[in-house]
């Protein structure tokens, strides 16, 4: 076989290579150094740069960029959501990116029940799409929302209910595929094959025939072996046989191999029915090797899984606000102490009452094992569902631990029979003591592959403990008859292990076929076939010689920068963690590059992603490039490679929705490293016209309004489109938006009403006489000055309900013992200067408008917004500006009017006399209402109006995100945002009310609908 090029070659080949796919393919050729970043890494420990990426359009474009490479010399990689655990998907390569164009399916058969589909389809999707035919593909990994049809066949990925369906190799029935000579071979039953795929089949039968006694020696007698090549299809020695009719299937060669056989083009699937009933019984211990022990005689009962959750992580689970209370579903009792593990046995099939039969028996099994009373029954759906996620979720809860010691994988699915598996978990978790670290346990009990990771520090000592802990473990595999490589691959992680766990002359085979189907090693070189030493650090994302930037942040993020303890995950103090980008570049690695911003379910993250499904458009792609630009890896000439042009190109489209915030499972907070990136960047180019704007609209807003005739005449833009033009010209804003109109009379201009809303903390602080303390609400610029209806409508409603209402607005004393930079008497968020990456001056402004709240909030009183993006300043970036304790009190104060009125409500505290709704509700809620769960109080407030039935539209961002939908280089991009399901859902629905809080949100719903959506505030003083 040829040697793969060095390195110094393949960066000749790069120009060439990437000269003639960009004039002989139609795809999207990149060969910058942060575009090859982002292709760099997968959620393993390992980075290796890619020679260029390839985002082909058509299938022909593969097939020439195969050739184009195989010319050249220059290796291939395929690729799919990149979410290998064991840097599979890692290589100095030509990466090419299936997941954007190759998703579609290619034929159903629902007489046969089979699929064909493209590899880069993504499981959730196929799933969602199958539903309505009753049928599913049943292979149900983690990742389903991002793992592809082509990276999971290519991995042999294994979901949590291999026990009943079997892993990817026993649900794939054939494979059409590209060779490494260009030709398109069909893979399938081998009894029919012809052509390259006969002689290629033909070609390992033999070495199989030759080699049966030592298959029938080495391979490990479980269903979850996932090592090296399945020489075993001649012989089968999986548990669960690979064909039912005990043929031989030629996919199952392909399956599991890496991407370095061929490269798929299509994969026949086999599907199965959706099972109709499902009930779990969840099995509660209080000895975790009791847990493992009785896992053998559960598996009797015919489940469809088994799956752990153990101490650590039901305690995490319970720690965490969003799992808290499904977790404690699970428990036999909540106020007791946590068990040490969980055990949840799920049984499925046609109908119900012979389910609960098996829940019955279940629970007397128990009983007969010593563990009377010990199963919590669930047969209702949803709270199946519940639990479901937060099993799903362990591996992203583990590793949302700060600091640089992370649970490393790279032991974590050795597959143990069964009857072995307590003393082999017990053993194991020995040996990480030994080496000072611990392991959280969870997953698929039933064929007894459990996940564990100990915490290391890759920078450190991780490499010499990995090896150490490695080498303890494949003495117990070896011991329990196991198998080393039970679900994720083997990558560069374990490749080195395939050897061992087969022996020489199979090794040698492995070899011969890498060498029949790729004699020039065309395909993802130095996987399965001459792996590297999975320590080698050349090859870590992190190696000993990683170093960060000093740099100092414009925000405060030393909560990030602390270390662990791998035995306690307890973490040191804020600042502690010797981070050199005073914690930024901890905040930024918290990303391990699991993929789950891919998604496109009903919730946020990440909105340019899902309009644009560009790997920069990401958050993953966001964080990895900045990751790269603070360990200095992007080669920039500029000054700061935080504000550098490759940063900027990652970060322009991302919408500061704050949803990922939330949603990544490690808290990756993208919006507030856009105020990083936004104030070096600016720093650097300086600010634009609309910069300016932006950022002054609350300082000059007052002027407009009060200089007679200005109003109008700016007024004239949204009229005169040469005007619009013009404006756009000069400042890129698009002439296709209508801009907010401005007003002469605003809140600010009837000054008796607002005289008459002044009140110091103690006056609030005293109950009236309908027992009500007082409340603040602010005035934002927003709503003050071009909605003043909204302010009026709130006003309204807290008046009804009882509530004397303070505005915050500043007096003559603050206005001269603090000077600031603006002329305004209005306070401020200061949210308009960090759109605009003014930091300093959003600093001082939200400064004055915290010192006026603190004393308000010490005493308990509730301080109400009505702009989600103004109020949410003051319980996320105020608590980051340096503000101290001041700003922790107001941010617990802080809250919408909905949610300030719904927690009344649920007291039975709020007075309000509702009209009966005469239409339908609809409620789109702002992204950052919804990053801060705050879109549920809104509901329950609109059910409190009889009759509304609300319904929530379920939507990412509505595109506008602040000024970005006005912005004339975003204009479409935010169209496209709207119509993913916004718009659409509105316009489905003609007489409704859409009730939405946000403005902009509002402002798109107007422009793309023709549809006047109003402010919570609004609807319930309509209701009065
Ligand atoms: C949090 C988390 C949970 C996980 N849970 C599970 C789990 O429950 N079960 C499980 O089995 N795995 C799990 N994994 C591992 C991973 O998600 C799966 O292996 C997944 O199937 C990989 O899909 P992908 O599209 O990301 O593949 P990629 O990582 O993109 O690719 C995987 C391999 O397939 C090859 N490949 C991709 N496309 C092609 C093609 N067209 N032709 C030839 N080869 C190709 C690649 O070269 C690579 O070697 C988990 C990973 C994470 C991060
Ligand atoms: S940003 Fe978060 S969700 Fe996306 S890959 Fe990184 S850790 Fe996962
Ligand atoms: S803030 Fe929103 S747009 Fe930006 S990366 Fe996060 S989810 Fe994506």
């Amino acid at each position: 076989m040829n040697k793969p090029l060095e390195l110094k070659e393949l960066i000749i080949h790069k120009e060439q290579l990437a000269k003639r796919l960009r004039q002989e393919t139609s795809g999207e050729v990149m060969t910058d150094i942060a575009s090859r970043g982002r292709y760099a890494t997968d959620a393993s420990i390992y980075q290796a740069m890619p020679v260029a990426v390839f985002v082909p359009k058509t299938a022909e474009d593969i097939a020439n960029a195969i050739q184009i490479a195989a010319e050249l010399k220059v290796p291939v990689l395929a690729r799919g959501g990149g979410t290998s655990q064991c840097g599979q998907t890692t290589g100095a390569a030509l990466v090419i990116d299936n997941s954007k164009y190759f998703r579609s399916t290619v034929d159903l058969n629902l007489d046969k029940g089979t699929v064909d589909v493209e590899p880069g389809m993504v499981l959730d999707h196929l799933n969602a799409s199958l539903k309505q035919h009753g049928l599913w593909f049943p292979v149900d990994v983690s990742t389903a929302g991002q793992a592809t049809i082509g990276g999971m066949a290519g991995n042999n990925s294994c979901g949590s209910r291999s026990i009943a369906y079997g892993n990817m190799v026993h649900n794939v029935l054939g494979i059409d595929a590209w060779l490494a000579n260009g030709q398109i071979a069909q893979f399938g039953n081998y009894a029919n094959s012809s052509g390259a795929a006969k002689q290629l089949g033909d070609f390992v039968k033999g070495l199989a025939d030759k080699l049966h006694p030592e298959i029938e020696a080495h391979f490990p007698k479980v269903l979850r072996r996932v090592a090296g090549y399945n020489l075993d299809v001649f012989h089968p020695q999986s548990e669960l046989p690979y064909t039912q009719d005990g043929s031989v299937n030629l996919s199952h060669l392909l399956v599991g191999s890496e991407g370095t056989l061929a490269y798929f083009k299509s994969l026949k699937l086999k599907l199965a029915p959706l099972p109709q009933h499902k009930v779990l019984g969840v099995v509660n211990f209080a000895s975790f090797f009791k847990a493992m022990d009785s896992a053998q005689h559960i598996v009797k009962l015919g489940p469809t899984a088994v799956e752990l959750v153990d101490r650590t992580m039901i305690d995490l689970a319970r720690s965490n606000p969003s799992f808290k209370k499904t977790i404690e579903t699970a428990l036999i009792d909540p106020h007791s102490q946590t068990p040490e593990a969980i055990l949840l046995v799920e049984f499925s099939g046609e109908s119900h009452a012979p389910l609960l039969e098996k829940l019955k028996s279940l629970q007397d099994l128990m009983g007969d094992l010593g563990l009377p009373g010990s199963v919590v029954p669930m047969s209702d759906a949803n709270s199946q569902k519940n639990l479901w996620e937060v099993r799903k979720a362990g591996l992203n809860i583990m590793m949302s631990l700060k600091g640089d010691g992370k649970p490393v994988s790279f032991i974590e699915d050795c597959a143990v029979p069964l009857e072995s598996l307590a003393e082999y978990t017990q053993a194991l978790t020995d040996v990480f003591a030994k080496y000072g670290s611990r392991g959280t346990w969870y997953a698929h009990a039933s064929v007894g592959t459990l996940h564990v990771r100990p915490i290391l520090d890759m920078r450190r000592d991780g490499a010499a403990k990995m090896r150490a802990v490695a080498e303890e473990a494949s003495e117990l595999v070896r011991k329990y008859k196991g198998a080393y490589s039970g679900e994720h691959g083997d990558g560069l992680c374990r490749g080195e292990w395939i050897s061992w766990q087969f022996g020489p002359k199979i090794t040698e085979a492995l070899t011969e076929i890498k060498h029949a189907f790729d004699s020039k090693g065309l395909f993802n070189p130095g996987k399965i076939i001459d792996p590297p030493k999975m320590d080698d650090s050349s090859y870590f994302r992190y190696p000993p010689s990683y170093k960060v930037i000093p740099l100092q942040p414009a925000l405060d993020w030393s909560a990030w920068n602390v270390q662990n303890n791998p035995v306690t995950e307890e973490t040191s103090a804020p600042g502690t963690g010797g981070d050199p980008a005073m914690g930024l570049a901890k905040a930024v690695e918290m990303c391990n590059n699991n993929g789950h911003c891919r998604k496109f379910d009903a919730e946020v993250m990440c909105p340019s992603y899902r309009v644009t499904r560009d790997e920069k458009h990401l958050t993953r792609g966001r964080a990895n490039t900045l990751r790269l630009a603070l360990s200095n890896q992007l080669d920039v000439k500029d000054e700061s490679p935080l504000g550098s042009d490759a940063v900027k190109e990652v970060m322009e489209l991302c919408v500061s929705c704050k949803a990922c915030r939330r949603e990544c499972p490690t808290g990756v907070d993208m919006a507030k490293m856009k105020i990083e990136f936004l104030a070096a960047y600016k720093k650097r180019v300086g600010h634009s016209l609309r910069d300016m704007a932006v950022a002054y609209l609350p300082q000059y807003a007052s002027i407009i309004s009060n200089t007679p005739g200005l109003a109008a005449l700016l007024n004239l833009r949204n009229h005169i489109a040469p005007i619009a033009k013009l404006q756009e010209w000069l400042m890129g804003i698009s002439a296709q938006r209508s801009l907010p109109t401005w007003r002469s009379r605003t809140f600010w201009s009837n000054k008796k009403q607002v005289a008459a809303h002044h009140f110091t903390p103690d006056q609030l602080n005293t109950p009236n006489q309908q027992g009500n303390k007082g409340v603040v609400l602010l005035a934002d610029t927003f709503n003050a000055y071009f909605e003043n209806e909204n302010l009026q409508a709130a006003l309204k409603v807290l008046k009804e309900a009882g509530y004397r209402v303070h505005i915050p607005q500043k007096n003559k004393a603050e206005n001269k013992t603090k000077p600031t930079n603006t002329c305004s008497k209005e306070f401020c968020c200061g949210r308009t200067y960090l759109a605009a990456g003014m930091v300093d001056q959003a600093k001082e402004t939200l400064g004055e408008l915290v010192d006026h709240l603190a004393p308000y909030a010490e005493k308990g009183i509730p301080i109400i917004g009505l702009e989600p993006s103004c109020l949410f300043t003051l319980k996320d970036e105020a608590l980051v500006m340096g503000f101290g304790e001041r700003a922790i009190t107001v941010s617990k104060h802080a809250q919408l009017l909905e949610e300030f009125l719904a927690s009344e409500a649920k007291v039975g505290k709020l007075n309000l006399n509702l009209k009966a709704a005469t239409r339908p509700v609809l409620f789109h809620g702002h992204c950052h209402q919804k990053s801060f769960a705050a879109v549920t109080p809104a509901m329950e407030l609109l059910k409190l109006i009889p009759g509304a039935e609300p319904k929530l539209i379920e939507s990412s961002c509505c595109g506008m995100a602040g000024s970005f939908g006005y912005e004339a280089e975003h204009i479409e991009v935010s169209k496209q945002m709207a119509e993913l399901s916004l718009l659409p859902t509105i316009r489905k629905s003609p007489d409704s009310w859409v009730v939405a809080d946000g403005t902009s949100c509002r402002h798109q719903i107007h422009d793309g609908t023709q549809r006047d959506a109003v402010h919570i505030a609004q609807i319930l003083a309509a209701h009065l």
